[in-house]
């Protein structure tokens, strides 16, 4: 499940029914003059109307009832808006309408009301709204100024020429898949750029070229996207992962990876995570190659989402022979590694040229057969040794490091959850590393980092989560 939502969002069908408004002010007026277009019955209750809605209720587009409110004007209503000018009043009829389980919005009471009003930019049939849960209207304006200049405004038009091709779509293409890829051939390319630049002719001629050819209705070939997701925070998602989540129809995704990632990704794609929570049941390497070969295999455009990059520690390359032994088609898309997207957001530059010359990524976890890294390498100076999956294995880590001639004064630091608003730094050197990390009682994921740049941290530290733990980062 989500985090908490304060509203629901949802789109009202009004055609035909009744909808009460009372108070004839200008709010009211806005309103009314939104509600008309729904096709609502709309009866406005109010002894005084401005002239505007007066000329509106002689023109026959809405019943006006010119005297105060009663409790009998609720009778039949679906929806009801309060904009008298006397908010006690407006409470009282919102109370009214509660007990009748009639939805009410009272202008500028967002407690006294049961729905709000978004701001909307309006290209009918496409609407856009935007709520801040009426926390702050001016964010709401200037967000929608901001899409007001981004939506063409022929969107709306264009949405209504995409449902006029759907019978000739529907003859010529059976498959849903191939329907999809037309549209999205049409929305993506030439087609939708001349229709909006007002070319409706020379998109009907490419829609009907397309509906023409057979390439849509061919099998489609499934195909594997290897998406690194990056280390935490969602917009250290690249551009490209971005567009591959929002294409995707099947995601096989790790634990690892943020769910202000998955957020992002379309929302009918079957989601199926495969990865392990510490200590707990994973899917196994084969199971998941086989998944990835079983969907492509069934047409699917299948993204393989992997924390950080698929190439770092992310058995990708195992996941690519695999894929490439079953002849599927892949292509893969880089993610920021935990140890770049760590470094910047903890302020440790992991080469610096009085520091560190080289940097070493190396995998904290015991090999197999006990193949051990090669610690005197690692324990020199004048470079950075970053230890991916180190945490529980931190003593044995910096013990190795200091027995083949670390000293330890050098600076070490631990980064858990990096990037993220939980992020926690614990630095020091090798000497006290792993008591103020035991102190500190760190969760995973997180990274050890050893060597001279980490002492610039104290100086660089940029950001600051939301659970700061600045104290302990300092001091440790
Ligand atoms: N492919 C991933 C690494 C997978 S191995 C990448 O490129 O980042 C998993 C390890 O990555 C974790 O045990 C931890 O050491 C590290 N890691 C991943 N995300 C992290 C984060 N947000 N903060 C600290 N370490 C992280």
């Amino acid at each position: 499940m989500g985090h908490a939502l304060n509203y629901f969002p949802a789109f009202f069908d009004l055609r035909g029914l009744r909808v009460l408004v009372v108070g004839a002010g200008e709010v009211a007026l806005r309103k009314i003059s939104l509600l008309e277009r729904t096709g609502a019955l709309i009866t406005l209750v109010a002894p005084e109307v401005v002239p505007e809605l007066a000329a509106r209720a002689r023109g026959g587009h809405l019943t006006l009832l010119q005297r105060e409110f009663q409790a009998e004007d609720l009778d039949g209503a679906r929806l009801v808006v309060v904009a008298t000018a006397r908010r006690a009043i407006n409470r009282w009829i919102a109370s009214l309408c509660e007990a009748r389980a009639i939805p009410v919005n009272v202008v500028d009471d967002k407690e006294a009301s049961r729905f709000i009003v978004p701001a909307i930019i309006d290209r009918d049939p496409v609407l856009v709204a935007i709520s801040t849960g009426g926390s702050a209207p001016v964010l709401a304006r200037r967000l929608r100024e901001r899409l007001e200049a981004l939506i063409p405004q022929r969107f709306g038009e264009l949405a209504l020429w995409l449902r006029e091709l759907r019978s000739a779509a529907g003859e010529r293409l059976r498959d849903t898949a191939a329907r999809r890829r037309f549209y999205e051939t049409l929305v993506d390319g030439a087609a939708a750029r001349r229709f909006i630049a007002g070319d409706r002719r020379g998109a009907q001629r490419i829609a009907q070229q397309l509906l023409g050819t057979s390439a849509l209705s061919a099998p489609p070939a499934g195909e594997v996207t290897l998406v690194g997701a990056g280390p935490g925070d969602p917009e250290l998602l690249t551009l490209k992962g971005l567009r591959a989540l929002q294409d995707a129809d099947v995601i096989l995704h790790d634990r690892l990876v943020s769910a202000g990632v998955l957020e992002l990704a379309r929302r009918d794609a079957t989601r199926i995570c495969v990865g392990k929570a510490s200590g707990g049941a994973s899917t196994s390497q084969e199971a998941i190659n086989r998944l990835l070969i079983e969907h492509a295999r069934a047409g699917k455009r299948v993204v393989r989402l992997k924390g950080g990059d698929p190439f770092v520690f992310g058995r990708g390359g195992e996941e690519l022979q695999a894929l490439a032994d079953a002849d599927i088609r892949y292509c893969v898309i880089p993610g920021i590694t935990a140890a770049a997207g760590v470094a910047a957001y903890a302020g440790i530059p992991l080469t610096h040229r009085e520091h560190a010359h080289s940097v070493s990524f190396v995998t904290g976890h015991a090999d197999k057969n006990g193949v051990e890294p090669d610690w005197r390498a690692l324990a020199a100076s004048g470079q950075t040794a970053v230890f991916y999956m180190g945490l529980a294995r931190l003593p044995v880590i910096i013990e190795r490091l200091l027995t083949h001639g670390a000293p330890g004064s050098r600076p070490a630091a631990v980064v858990a959850r990096g990037t993220s608003e939980s992020q926690r730094v614990v630095t020091g050197t090798l000497d006290c590393l792993a008591a103020a990390c035991a102190a500190a009682d760190l969760e995973s994921p997180a990274l050890l980092l050893v060597g001279d740049v980490v002492a610039l941290q104290a100086r660089l530290a940029w950001f600051e989560p939301g659970e700061s733990d600045e104290d302990l980062s300092r001091s440790a």
